[in-house]
């Protein structure tokens, strides 16, 4: 059957897409489809919540353009900046009436505020905000009769030109892992959506869950689509560090909006010396502050101090965290918390227009696989949600209209070929491909992390291409299983990032080359 759309990841950005778009045409063909369960991805781990200017007294979209204007460091599109922060009341309002819930403050919604903020607009639900979006999301696509949800179902390719002998110059669906049939199936679509999230995965240290391994960035660079500001990880300051293994916990940046502070080895509070907004700058700063301070001292972390929260609220606001924390023998408020940097958002992704399309016909991208200009060279906190929600809506708008064009027709998606590699094996004991996956991510961390230096990216890209040849050999030789599929978008990703941080002639944001400026470090070597 020849879909009308189809989306892949059903995340905030993937799940908003189909919803819209059921809701504005109920006689669409879609078809969505995730790679594990429905819920497995970032947003679900989403803590702080959804930056919008709910309160016209102190606050202002002005502000909220300024600030995530600074925060991207001169790269921002202002345009794109104007209009996202202008449409976040009505996208919030909308997940309201779908039934997603709030904290509230009598009879207002309580905000919280969060680094690089100047004014409390974080719309929040305990520490637990993208799970309740999740699940009234997951729980809504299901009742849309012509929404055909796929789960377990994992993008290998996009159908593109390559694939078919008539060149149109489009986008025609995608190759998947059917993990049922146990097959890699041909999904044909008119139009085709990119919603599959970051690739925190690439770092041995990240808040994203496993799954997060850039698939569509990969499948979209081997579709040769443009993308941009792939350099631009944002490492998350404050990771709860795991005594036992390299799993990290985040801690949301609103326990540092609630009072906590950090202290270094010695038990001193170093912020203060380094930005006048302490803990609260903007991400990037702390992150490196933190990494420089571990840098300095024997102890491989830093501690984050919650002891002014009072336990009332550490409960109430923070019942996540509380509890993650107890289970490490870490009892709050008086306890202090071992606290890395982590890898968390990628800011860059397929380069989008104002409706999220990309640069390839019938191809859009939202989320966080996109790049659309908001974030610039660092997002400003609690802004991708936020993303997610305003692009979503004006993908699907658009991607109505553009489906009212004429498009080729059933007899030409016939004619594309059936997938044409080895075919899927659901074996995943390819002990290679784990080796060769916690090696990307050992190179990763230690040339291309928060501190780079361009002799480390050289390394860096040695190594991609020698793990490279090695997955291309098991890629051609061996049938593609789950692993192997992952892989190889991690290497893809890996190779382009790199290449991309080569291109960056100045430091910004969140991208750090130590060879460039040393003002930063001078800061730092002053307050140490
Ligand atoms: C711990 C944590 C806390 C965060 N806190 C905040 C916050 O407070 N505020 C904020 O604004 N942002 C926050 N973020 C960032 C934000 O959560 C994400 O940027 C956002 O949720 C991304 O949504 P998405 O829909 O683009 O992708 P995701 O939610 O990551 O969804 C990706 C989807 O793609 C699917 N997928 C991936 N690969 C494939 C494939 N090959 N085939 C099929 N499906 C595939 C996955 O199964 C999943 O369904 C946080 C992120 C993390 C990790």
């Amino acid at each position: 059957m020849l879909n009308d759309l189809l989306v892949i990841g059903t995340g905030i950005s993937g799940l908003t897409f189909a919803i819209k778009a059921a809701e504005q045409n109920p006689k669409l063909n879609i078809t969505i489809i995730s790679k594990g369960n429905i819920s497995e991805g970032n947003t679900r781990y989403a803590q702080g919540g959804i930056a919008v200017v709910r309160n016209l007294q102190d606050d202002s979209i002005e502000k909220h353009i300024q600030d995530t204007i600074i925060a991207g460091d001169g790269e921002c599109d202002s345009r794109v900046v104007k209009f996202v922060v202008e449409e976040a009341n009505s996208r919030l309002n909308e997940l309201i009436n779908w039934g997603a819930e709030f904290d509230m403050n009598k009879e207002k919604l309580d905000l919280g505020i969060e680094g690089g903020h100047s004014e409390k607009r974080i719309v929040h639900y305990k520490d637990q905000t993208g799970k309740q979006i999740q699940d009234v999301l997951s729980t809504k696509i299901k009742s849309f009769p012509n929404i055909n949800l796929l789960e377990n179902h994992t993008l290998v390719d996009l159908i593109t030109d390559h694939h078919s002998i008539e060149k149109k110059g489009r986008c025609y669906g995608a190759y998947v892992i059917s993990q049922e049939k146990e097959e890699i199936i041909k999904i044909c679509s008119k139009i085709t959506v990119l919603s599959t999230g970051g690739a925190g995965s690439l770092y041995a240290h990240t808040t994203n869950p496993s799954t997060a391994t850039g698939d569509g960035l990969g499948a979209a660079y081997r579709a040769k689509v443009r993308m941009d500001h792939l350099a631009y990880v944002q490492f998350h300051p404050t990771a709860l560090k795991n005594k036992v293994n390299e799993n990290v916990f985040l801690i949301t940046e609103a326990v540092r909006g609630a009072g906590g502070i950090l202290l270094n080895s010695k038990r001193e509070r170093f912020m203060l010396k380094i930005d006048r907004r302490a803990e609260l700058a903007s991400r990037d700063i702390v992150a490196r502050s933190i990494h420089k301070q571990i840098q300095e001292q024997t102890q491989d972390y830093v501690w984050l101090d919650g002891s002014k929260i009072s336990i009332d609220v550490w409960k109430s606001n923070f019942p996540t965290i509380y509890r993650t924390c107890i289970s490490q023998g870490i009892i709050l408020p008086k306890d202090l918390i071992p606290v890395v940097p982590a890898a968390h958002y990628f800011c860059g992704g397929i380069k989008v227009n104002e409706h999220s399309e990309s640069e390839l016909k019938g191809l859009y991208a939202v989320g966080e696989c996109s790049y659309t200009g908001l974030h610039g060279a660092n997002r400003l906190a609690s802004n991708s949600l936020l993303e997610a929600l305003v692009f979503s809506h004006r993908a699907a708008m658009h991607s109505i209209d553009a489906l009212k064009k004429p498009l080729p027709g059933q007899h030409f998606y016939n004619s594309l070929p059936p997938w044409n590699g080895e075919g899927y094996s659901k074996s995943d004991t390819l002990s290679d491909v784990k080796k060769l996956r916690i090696e990307l991510q050992k190179n990763m961390t230690q040339h291309v992390g928060i501190f780079k230096t361009h002799e480390g990216l050289n390394l860096a890209e040695d190594q991609i291409n020698k793990i490279y040849i090695k997955v291309s050999k098991l890629y051609n030789k061996k049938k593609l299983t789950y692993g192997l599929s992952e892989l190889r978008n991690m290497v893809s990703v890996s190779y382009l990032l790199i290449k991309q941080a080569q291109q960056i002639k100045k430091n910004r944001g969140v991208f750090y080359i130590q060879n460039y400026d040393k003002e930063f470090y001078k800061t730092l070597q002053k307050s140490t």
